[in-house]
C-alpha cells in the first residue's frame, strides 16, 4: 500500500449498456458544431472547431439527479453526442479516427451561461461556466460493436416533456472523425477519454424540479432532474 496522505478517489465510471464499466480519464468538449446553435450564440459558422474540457468527476452517470449549481441565474442545457475513446492516439488521421472509438452515449453539457458570457467578454477561461460539479450527466455507453458509428439521426432534448432542442447528427459541421483528428493534434487521446461533440440549437435555462430527457436516434438516452 502506497503511503497516500488520504485514500485516492475512486475512478469515475459510466455504465456500458451491454455490461461493464467505462472508466473516465478526461472529458473534452467541442465548442461549436451545429450552425443553428452558432448563429443563436452570435458567432461565425466559418470558424474552425475549438475545445474545452471538464474534469472527469463532473460526469454524472446513470440518470441521477443534479443540484442547481451555485453562482448562476442562467443554468442551461446542451444535449450532445458523446464519443467514448477506446484506443490511444496522437495526430490521428481523419481516415483512421473512428478506429479509436469504443462507443457512444448521450450527454448534457450543462452550462452556467451567465458566467460564460462574462468570461467571453473579459477574455477569461470558461472553467467556472463549464467545468463545475455535476456538469456532465451522461447516459450509458453503447459499444460500436452494437450500434456502429452513427452519422445521422435525430438528437433531441425534452424538458418536462416539451421539446426544447432538436437537430440531426448529420448537421454537425465537424464529423466525429474530424473532431477526433483535430483534437488529437493538440493532445494525446487515451482509452477512457470522452468527447462531447457540441449541441444543436435551442439551448435554454432550466429550473429546480425540471426533468431533462435527451435522446439520440440509434444511440440511446440520458435523463436527469434538477434539484
Ligand atoms: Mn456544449
Amino acid at each position: 500500500m502506497a503511503d497516500y496522505l488520504f485514500a485516492p478517489h475512486n475512478p469515475v465510471t459510466v455504465p456500458i449498456a451491454r455490461g461493464g464499466l467505462f472508466a473516465v480519464r478526461r472529458v473534452y468538449c467541442v465548442g461549436r458544431n451545429y450552425a443553428e446553435h452558432i448563429v443563436e450564440m452570435g458567432n461565425d459558422t466559418r470558424d474552425p472547431p475549438f475545445f474545452f474540457a471538464k474534469p472527469a468527476d463532473a460526469v454524472v452517470a446513470g440518470g441521477a439527479a443534479i443540484p442547481y449549481p451555485p453562482r448562476t441565474a442562467d443554468f442551461q442545457h446542451e444535449i450532445e453526442l458523446v464519443v467514448a475513446i477506446g484506443k490511444e492516439g496522437a495526430d490521428i488521421a481523419v481516415a483512421d479516427a473512428l478506429e479509436h472509438v469504443y462507443g457512444y452515449a448521450v450527454g448534457l453539457d450543462m452550462t452556467r451561461r451567465d458566467l460564460q458570457a462574462v468570461a467571453k467578454k473579459a477574455g477569461r477561461p470558461w472553467e467556472m461556466a463549464k467545468a463545475f460539479d455535476f456538469s456532465a450527466p451522461i447516459g450509458s455507453i453503447e459499444p460500436v460493436s452494437a450500434i456502429c458509428h452513427p452519422a445521422k439521426g435525430t438528437i433531441t432534448l425534452k424538458v418536462n416533456g416539451e421539446v426544447r432542442q432538436s437537430g440531426d447528427l448529420g448537421d454537425q459541421i465537424w464529423s466525429v472523425a474530424e473532431a477526433i483528428a483535430h483534437l488529437s493534434q493538440f493532445v494525446t487521446l487515451q482509452a477512457g477519454d470522452l468527447i462531447m461533440t457540441g449541441t444543436p440549437a435551442g439551448v435554454a435555462p432550466v429550473a429546480r424540479g425540471d426533468v431533462l430527457e435527451g435522446a439520440i436516434e440509434g444511440v440511446g438516452s440520458v435523463r436527469t432532474m434538477i434539484v
